[in-house]
């Protein structure tokens, strides 16, 4: 069976203890590759590589290092059909999804950071011809990069991309669950000639090596994207000894349907913000409220859009969804959905295990499902369920709509369907989230701030606010 290795100091080498655990293939249950069970010593050894090459790397030029990013991402482009085929695999979203956003987004992230470290300037302040003030950012030294599950390359890339192009030197923990495609960017980093120790990618349990990582000595600043109680625990280990932290964090987004919205447009969005890659996108508009004097129309729609979804076979182009990621999370969405049923919603569609026929008759697969009936405040209505399920609430009022889509202690996103410009602005400033959508979802610039409000997150990553988080300031002032 294939095994997994760590990349430390530019070498694939076996974990410490000698011990591995089992990956399974969410499409049909079975255990299909090998993941090193790291624990501290391979931690150390990481962080002393990455520690050892921030002394050359840091010193680089932008345009090496630019240089060096695209490289990464050329490679990335020619690896794309097995890394598509590797990403379904492991985490059991379809094909065609990894094609279409997985793998171009993880070339893209370098490609992005590779240029925008050309264009990363600082400030001068100049006190009236009497002394200037210029600004130095400097990379900090080792980053502990840690990412989920739900987008394994493209998140894992989201972070190391500008760690990287600013300087710093890299120990990244992708999530043991999925760890297949960080384990070929490893080989592809070999390849492309990536100095030894500039990137160490650790396997293993997150309640294993995560504290050693993200509170070693030699990491001063943690790049963070998961739970929002994994976040906490990090957020509080890491405090004492004053890391520059960036958390990315849970969300229960809104996806708010005014009656003089583009019906159809609006319905489409709300099938995609509902059950893309299996409602596992940490932006899911899961929480979807319409307009009262539209909702029984469009509840009719929606019912039949879902209804034409197809569960399938991840390796089938005709697939929309395909399975969950694990067979610990498939329960815990449906008891969700048990429980909503216990707390009087009612299931329009979906709700339980699909099972599909011959060789994928073990795999992971939950029928898209559709709930009405839940008060806005219900534990289902202000907890992640991080899978298919949208709930329906409806609405006939906008203060009470607002109070409704603020309600969660998360704010990472939200989507307003509209035609009136000035509603859409004046419900989009009312929003208590990182990111507003008017009249779409999940349309993303890498310019943007992006991060969540609340429990959501800390902190802005992408464009220059990767850049300025991945860099420590300076102030130099010179008396004239
Ligand atoms: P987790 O918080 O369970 O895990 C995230 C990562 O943290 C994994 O690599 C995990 O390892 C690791 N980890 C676990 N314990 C620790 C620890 N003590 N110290 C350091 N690292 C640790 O999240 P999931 O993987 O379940 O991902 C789903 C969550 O991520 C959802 O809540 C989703 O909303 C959120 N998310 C947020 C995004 C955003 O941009 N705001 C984007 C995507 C997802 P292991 O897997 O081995 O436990």
């Amino acid at each position: 069976m294939e095994k997994i290795y760590n990349y430390i100091d530019g070498n694939l080498v076996a974990p410490d203890s000698g011990k591995y655990l089992d990956n399974y293939n969410p499409s049909n249950g079975n255990v299909y590759s090998l993941i090193p069970d790291s624990n501290e010593n391979d931690i150390n050894n990481a962080v002393s590589a990455a520690k050892e090459a921030f002394k050359i790397w840091s010193k680089t030029t932008k345009q090496y290092r630019s240089d060096v990013l695209m490289k990464l991402a050329d490679k990335l482009e020619e690896s794309a059909d097995d890394l598509i085929i590797a990403e379904s695999l492991d985490n059991g979203k379809p094909e065609s999804l990894a094609r279409a956003v997985d793998i171009p987004r993880a070339s893209e992230n370098f490609r992005f950071f590779a240029t925008a470290i050309l264009h990363f300037s600082s400030e001068v302040h100049d006190m009236d011809g009497r002394a200037l003030n210029y600004t130095l950012r400097e990379p900090v030294g080792v980053a502990a990069c840690i990412s989920p599950w739900n987008l394994p390359l493209y998140l894992l890339t989201w972070k190391i991309a500008p760690a990287l192009a600013a300087g710093n030197t890299v120990v990244a923990k992708p999530s043991e669950i999925t760890p297949m495609t960080a384990f070929l960017l490893s080989k592809i980093c070999i390849e492309a000639g990536l100095p030894k120790g500039v990137l160490n990618i650790i396997h293993g349990l997150g309640s294993s090596i995560g504290d050693c990582l993200t509170t070693h000595i030699d990491t001063p600043i943690v790049s963070f994207t998961g739970g929002t109680i994994t976040g906490q625990h990090i957020a509080k280990v890491t405090a004492p000894m004053f890391k520059k932290i960036s958390l990315e964090l849970g969300g229960k987004n809104p996806n708010i349907v005014f009656a003089d919205a583009n019906f159809d447009k609006a319905v489409d969005m709300a099938v995609k913000a509902g059950f893309s890659n299996q409602g596992q996108i940490c932006l899911c508009g899961s929480r979807l409220f319409i307009e009262e004097s539209i909702y029984s129309k469009f509840k009719e729609s929606l019912l039949l859009k879902v209804s034409k979804l197809i569960v399938g076979d991840p390796k089938d182009n005709d697939s929309n969804l395909g399975a969950v990621v694990s067979e610990n999370h498939m329960d815990n969405i449906l008891s969700r959905i048990e429980d909503a049923k216990k707390i009087g919603g009612r299931v329009l569609i979906g709700g339980n295990r699909k099972y599909l026929s011959g060789d994928l008759a073990k795999g992971y697969y939950i029928e898209p499902t559709v709930i009405e009936g839940l008060s806005y405040d219900c534990s289902i209505n202000q907890e992640e369920i991080f899978g298919p399920v949208l709930t329906i609430i409806p609405f006939n009022n906008e203060e009470h709509l607002i109070m409704m889509a603020n309600s969660t202690k998360y704010g990472l996103s939200a989507s307003i369907f509209t035609e009136n410009i000035s509603k859409g602005h004046r419900v989009a400033a009312a929003i208590k989230s990182g990111v507003v959508w008017i009249n779409t979802w999940l349309l993303r610039d890498l310019r943007i701030p992006f991060g969540g409000m609340k429990q959501s997150g800390v902190g802005r990553e992408g464009g220059f606010k990767s850049l300025e988080f991945f860099t420590e300031s300076k102030n130099v002032c010179l008396k004239i």
